[in-house]
C-alpha cells in the first residue's frame, strides 16, 4: 500500500505553498522509509519551482536536502535499521550498471539518474521531494548522518555540502592554495568551510562586505566586494581556483581574469540564462573552466564524515511551514545566513489545505 504523507506542494509557479497530501510508493524490499526531521531550501528548488530551468511538473513538492530517522526497512535492506540517523540528497536512483555508476559517479549516470524531485522515476511517476513528513528511498541512495551532526545543520550538507566538497576534491585543493569562493550563500558558505579545512587560503568574493565578519568565522582570511570600483583590475591573477556558486548572471570573462595562469574556475552555480564567454579569457594563461554536478553517493558519505570530523556544518535559519514562500524571496535577495531549513516535524499538527 502506498503511504500517504503531508507535504508542502505548489500547484503552479505563481501559487503559494500549501499543505497537501501526497503518496509515497509502497516500500519495495530494498527501500528505506524515512521520517523527515529537517529539509533544507536550496536555490535549485527555487529555480525549479519558478520554472526558471524549464517547465516543472505540477503539482510539485521540492526539497533535496533531507535529514531524518529510519522508520521502516524492506526485507532486503542490509545497511540500515529502524532508528538510524540518515539523509537523502539530490539523487534517489540510477541504473547502477553503466560506467559512471560503477565508478561511483551516479550523478552522471549514462542512462539518466532519478532526481529526488521533478524527475521521472523508473515506474514513470514524477518524484516528489523532501518538504514532507516522510520519504521512501532505495537503500543505495541513503546516507548515514554522523551523530556529531544535528539534523537541522546536516540537512543542507546533502546538497550544498557535496556540491562544494566534490569540486574542491577534484581539483585537489590543499594547504597554501589561494582559493576564491564566489558568492556567499548556501553553497558558498560550505565551500568556505571545506576549503579552509583543507588548508587553503580562502577569499570570499561577495557583492558587498556585509557578510565579512561571519565569512571570517567560517574560515575565510578575507572578503572582497566585487562591486567596488577597480575590483577586477586590482585582483587580476590572484587565485589558483575560483569556486563559482552564483545563481545569477555574471561577467565570466572578468572573473577568469582573477585566476593565475593555469588557474581553474569550477562552476556549480546554475543561473537560468546562458552566460557569454570569450575564449580569449580561457586561452590566455591556459586556464581551465570546469563544471561540477553534486557528487556521487560514496563521496557524499565521505563529505558527511569529513564535516563531522572537522566540526563543520551548515549555518541555518529555521523556517515554519507557512514561511517558505517568504524564505524563497529572501534567498533570492541574498539575505539568508546561510541556509533556510524547514522544520518538517511541524507537519504532525498541520492541517491539510487541499
Ligand atoms: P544562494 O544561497 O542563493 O547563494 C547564491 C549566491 O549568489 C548569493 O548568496 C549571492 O552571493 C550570489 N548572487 C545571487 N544573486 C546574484 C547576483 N544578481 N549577482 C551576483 N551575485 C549574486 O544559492 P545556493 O543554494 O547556494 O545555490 C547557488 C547556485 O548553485 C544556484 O544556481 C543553484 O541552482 C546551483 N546549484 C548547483 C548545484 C550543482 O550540482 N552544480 C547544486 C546545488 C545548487 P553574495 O550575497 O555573497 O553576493
Ligand atoms: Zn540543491
Amino acid at each position: 500500500m502506498p503511504i500517504t504523507v503531508k507535504a508542502l506542494q505548489k500547484t503552479g509557479p505563481d501559487q503559494p505553498f500549501r499543505v497537501a497530501q501526497i503518496e509515497r510508493r509502497d516500500p519495495r524490499p530494498d527501500d528505506v522509509v524515512i521520517d523527515i526531521k529537517a529539509a533544507g531550501i536550496c536555490h535549485s528548488d527555487i529555480h525549479t519551482i519558478r520554472n526558471e530551468w524549464g517547465e516543472a511538473h505540477f503539482p510539485l513538492t521540492v526539497g533535496h536536502e533531507i535529514a531524518g530517522v529510519v522508520e521502516a526497512v524492506g526485507s532486503e535492506v542490509t545497511g540500515f535499521s529502524v532508528g538510524d540517523r540518515v539523509g537523502v540528497g539530490c539523487l534517489v536512483d540510477s541504473c547502477g550498471e553503466c560506467e559512471e555508476c560503477r565508478a561511483d559517479q551516479e550523478q552522471n549516470c549514462l542512462r539518466g539518474n532519478v532526481g529526488t524531485y521533478d524527475s521521472e522515476d523508473v515506474d514513470g511517476s514524477i518524484t516528489q521531494g523532501g518538504y514532507a513528513e516522510k520519504v521512501v528511498v532505495n537503500q543505495g541512495f541513503v546516507l548515514r548522518i554522523p551523530d556529531a551532526l544535528d539534523f537541522d545543520v546536516a540537512a543542507p550538507l546533502l546538497c550544498a555540502g557535496i556540491t562544494t566538497y566534490s569540486p574542491l576534491a577534484t581539483w585537489n585543493v590543499s594547504e597554501g592554495q589561494k582559493v576564491a569562493i564566489l558568492g556567499l550563500g548556501g553553497l558558498g558558505h560550505m565551500g568556505v568551510q571545506i576549503a579552509a579545512a583543507k588548508g587553503a587560503e580562502v577569499t570570499v568574493l561577495s557583492r558587498s562586505l556585509r557578510k565579512e565578519q561571519v565569512a571570517k568565522e567560517l574560515g575565510a582570511s578575507r572578503v572582497l566586494s566585487t562591486t567596488e570600483e577597480g575590483f577586477f583590475e586590482e585582483h587580476r591573477g590572484e587565485f589558483d581556483l575560483i569556486l563559482n556558486t552564483i545563481s545569477a548572471d555574471i561577467p565570466v570573462d572578468a572573473y577568469m581574469g582573477l585566476l593565475k595562469p593555469r588557474g581553474v574556475m569550477t562552476v556549480v552555480g546554475l543561473p537560468p540564462a546562458a552566460q557569454p564567454l570569450h575564449f580569449g579569457s580561457v586561452i590566455r594563461g591556459g586556464k581551465v573552466l570546469s563544471g561540477s554536478n553534486i557528487g556521487g553517493i560514496a563521496q557524499t558519505q565521505e563529505m558527511l564524515d569529513f564535516c563531522a570530523e572537522h566540526g563543520l556544518a551548515a549555518r541555518i535559519e529555521k523556517v515554519g511551514l507557512d514561511e517558505v514562500d517568504a524564505a524563497y524571496d529572501r534567498v533570492v535577495a541574498g539575505d539568508v545566513h546561510f541556509r533556510c531549513v524547514i522544520d518538517t516535524t511541524a507537519f504532525a499538527d498541520a492541517e491539510v489545505e487541499a
